[in-house]
């Protein structure tokens, strides 16, 4: 399943470790739904996952969850120990309020392993998520400019939230 060009989706990739080990991908579009892409997952996702598995669930957002999204997605993990959750973000939202890092502090105690996205993350996005244009040829990925020091400057930020 691929993603619409310049939406601002959820990507989500899911390992189920059983006897047999399963990849499933998909995007979650929150595009036309008021509500944030998270809670898509807690609405669509969730209640499919089964208690008796292991769940290696990895999701490529635009931005870090807001409060809200953050405190449910700790809880999720606290009540359900056989998820295991990654969140690769492209920037922190609203890290600079006190209230949002201790959110995110919260979620690392859950157990929820916050990433920023390095280029080569965007890149991996770009070639497993993003659909390329009908009847054209796959475009390459090109970097934009700030692509690196963005990374750089979240993953310090972080670093400093989560120390
Ligand atoms: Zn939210």
């Amino acid at each position: 399943t691929r993603q619409r060009r310049g939406g601002r989706g959820e990507e989500e990739e899911e390992e189920t470790q059983g006897k047999e080990s399963t990849t499933s991908r998909g995007y979650l579009e929150d595009e036309h739904a008021a509500s944030h892409a998270e809670i898509a997952f807690f609405n669509t996702i969730l209640p499919k996952c089964e208690s008796s598995l292991r769940y290696n669930i990895t999701w490529y957002v635009s931005s870090s969850p807001c409060v809200t999204c953050a405190d449910r997605i700790s809880e999720t993990l606290r009540k359900n120990k056989n998820l295991r959750l990654t969140i690769m973000v492209g920037r922190l939202f609203m890290w600079e309020e006190p209230e949002m890092q201790a959110a995110l502090k919260k979620m690392k105690s859950a157990g929820c392993k916050l990433r920023i996205m390095k280029p080569q993350d965007f890149e991996y996005v770009w070639q497993n998520f993003v659909e390329q244009e009908e009847g054209e040829e796959a475009k390459a990925f090109v970097p934009w400019e700030d692509i690196q020091e963005n990374f750089q400057y979240y993953e310090e930020k972080l670093a400093e939230i989560l120390q």
